[in-house]
């Protein structure tokens, strides 16, 4: 098999010169692949493929299309990290286990490509999960010190749940984290841990309790909106 490449004006176009057969142009993942008996010329090849370029013109756009559709699944998926908003990326490579990288702008979800075919939502739910409760880890050791030392309080016990509703809550003196609110940036996760540490004397949202807060956070009004409807 003999293979090179040429350009002719803008199609580039891939030549396999195999004995015994057909001409034959077709676009594989959209490069113009020819498929030329071993004798037929440079010249006889350019030929073609300027017969046939309103075609291949017609093919790659085709085929761009598809690839485009198939990243459009994927394009206005972005993901909330400390206040950052990051794009999510889908990439397969050949690894065994799925990994997680976060750069500058993007969040790379890397999958081993066998997951191809297989229902994503679910990996990669369970990798941002993951990468939380690192982000949790490394966050939020301090920002719990620091409000017991200003309100003079502490919970019995500091616990996770997982849940879609609920972002934290205090009950019997244990205080319940979800650690998708590493989400939020430093500040409102700040608001979202001194909400509850102010349950531990107030159970509602009293009065007194938001007074409570202010004390502590007299801005604390702007990161009430940014939380929305997740219960605290
Ligand atoms: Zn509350």
């Amino acid at each position: 098999m003999n293979l090179f490449r040429t350009k002719n004006n803008v199609i580039t176009y891939t030549v396999n010169k195999i004995a015994n057969r057909d001409l034959y142009i077709s676009i594989q993942n959209g490069e113009v692949v020819i498929n030329a008996p071993w004798y037929t010329t440079d010249k006889q090849i350019q030929r073609i493929v300027e017969e046939k370029k309103q075609w291949i013109i017609e093919k790659r756009k085709e085929y761009e299309k598809n690839c485009q559709r198939k990243k459009d699944l994927y394009k206005n998926r972005t993901v909330k990290l400390l206040g950052k908003i990051y794009n999510l990326e889908i990439i397969y490579q050949d690894k065994n286990a799925p990994l997680l990288n976060i750069e500058k702008k993007n969040i790379e979800v890397i999958l081993p490509a066998i997951y191809k075919k297989m229902e994503k939502q679910e990996i990669i739910s369970m990798l941002l999960e993951k990468m939380y409760h690192m982000v949790a880890k490394k966050e939020m050791e301090n920002m719990l010190e620091e409000i017991r030392i200003m309100t003079g309080l502490a919970p019995e016990e500091i616990e996770f749940i997982k849940s879609d509703k609920i972002l934290a809550k205090c009950e019997n003196n244990i205080i319940y984290i979800n650690e998708k609110m590493m989400m939020y940036s430093p500040e409102t996760i700040r608001y979202i841990l001194l909400h509850e540490f102010c349950h531990l004397r107030y159970k509602n949202h009293t009065k007194s309790f938001y007074q409570m807060i202010e004390t502590y956070m007299p801005q604390y009004k702007e990161y009430v909106d940014e939380i929305g409807n997740w219960q605290y």
